[in-house]
């Protein structure tokens, strides 16, 4: 499997049930302990062979040795008093951390999580690209993200968002995987049609995502009307046109049906004048989409600035003079303020001794 190269065992939980069936019987397992482990691990979120119970002992011992475990261990979390948000900071097998989010909204809860340790798109704006990347995430450590925080707070999560570190098409064939066992009946079984994925624009893996047959919401992270001023917060701008990106983002629609998300972050004096917003509905005229504005969180490391909120507000006005669907971001746990990545940021900043970036 890929990317699981750092690691001399295989991951059980980013097996398949089929597979795990098959890697079952390879060691004499009767076909039940298969169904029984996949229950453990993607139904009821077992933490650790030992709250397995109805395994025996020497099997869980068996378990331990030849398929050690991936689970996140929680480093820290951060809860709003406000509106119950909590981001959470969660240890990897190698000591890295990631971040991901809970937040509750009246159609349910939400998890946003990460895909990469870092990123290497280097979006101007976002603190997670700073340290680059350091690695692509496993299925199990995606999964882990939603499963750990299932069970830490007792609540149910019935949507989940990729928009937290990371560009979840540079790793491609990890993130298929974990879509595969998040929605399987067998799983958790999250409806692909609660599942957003967001992608700063990546025309060739777009398509592909297209051909995947899941009613997954694609959103694309715009954040400016043409490629001259997207060239200038968007390093992968200069790999791909706009016009590509855009004919890619239109095909996923007629494949799916699903409705488009445009992501536009809105920078003080960099793209958020009228014509710019005049700019921005000529260009989704016509597409079945939905426009999110999303002030920008100021990060530190950069002079951006986030834009007046007179300024959003006309923005938004222009969009829906020209009938684009268009809403601004609510912003979640406000006051446990922490942009995309900052809370990882921080903490490596606070232990750079500890070797890592
Ligand atoms: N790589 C993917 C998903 C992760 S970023 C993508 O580019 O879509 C999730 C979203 O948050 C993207 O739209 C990203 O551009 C945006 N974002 C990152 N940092 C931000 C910041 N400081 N303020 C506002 N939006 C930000």
């Amino acid at each position: 499997m890929k990317e699981c190269e750092w690691m001399d065992n295989i991951d059980i939980k980013s097996l398949y049930f089929n597979e795990l069936a098959d890697e079952f019987t390879n060691i004499n397992l009767p076909a039940f302990r298969a169904k029984q482990v996949y229950e453990w691990l993607h139904v009821k979120l077992a933490g650790s062979y030992d709250e397995m119970s109805n395994l025996p002992k020497n099997l869980r011992e068996l378990l331990k040795e030849k398929y050690p475990l991936i689970t996140l261990s929680e480093v820290n979390s951060l809860h709003s008093e406000t509106d119950g948000t909590i981001k959470y900071l969660f240890r990897l097998k190698d000591d890295r951390v990631i971040e991901s989010v809970f937040m509750k909204y009246h159609h349910g809860n939400s998890v946003c999580i990460s895909s990469q340790v870092g990123c290497q798109m280097g979006c101007k704006f976002c603190a997670s690209t700073i340290g680059g990347k350091e690695r692509d995430l496993l299925p199990s450590e995606m999964l882990d993200q939603i499963y750990r925080i299932q069970a830490l707070t007792g609540e149910r999560v019935s949507n989940v968002v990729v928009m937290g570190t990371g560009e979840p098409f540079d790793n491609y064939d990890n993130l298929m995987r974990f879509l595969r066992l998040l929605t399987d009946s067998r799983g958790l079984n999250i409806s692909a049609r609660n599942i957003t994925v967001s992608t700063c624009g990546i025309p060739d893996k777009i398509r592909a995502f297209a051909k995947e047959g899941m009613p997954i919401t694609l959103a694309l992270s715009l954040h400016a009307p043409d490629n001259e001023i997207r060239k200038k917060l968007m390093p992968v701008a200069l790999k791909y046109d706009l016009k590509e990106v855009m004919e890619a983002f239109q095909y996923y629609y007629e494949e799916t049906g699903r409705r488009l998300t445009f992501e536009y972050s809105l920078v003080d004096g960099v793209n958020d004048e009228e014509e710019h917003a005049k700019k921005l509905s000529a260009l989704v005229k016509g597409l079945n989409c939905h426009v999110n504005l999303i002030p920008v969180n100021p990060i530190k490391e950069r002079n951006y600035r986030k834009s007046e909120n007179k300024k959003v507000q006309n923005f938004k006005n222009t969009l829906e003079k020209n009938r684009i669907n268009v809403t601004i971001r609510r912003e979640m746990g406000a006051d446990i303020d922490a942009a995309c990545g900052q809370l990882r940021k921080s903490y490596i900043d606070k232990n750079s001794g500890m070797g890592r970036n």
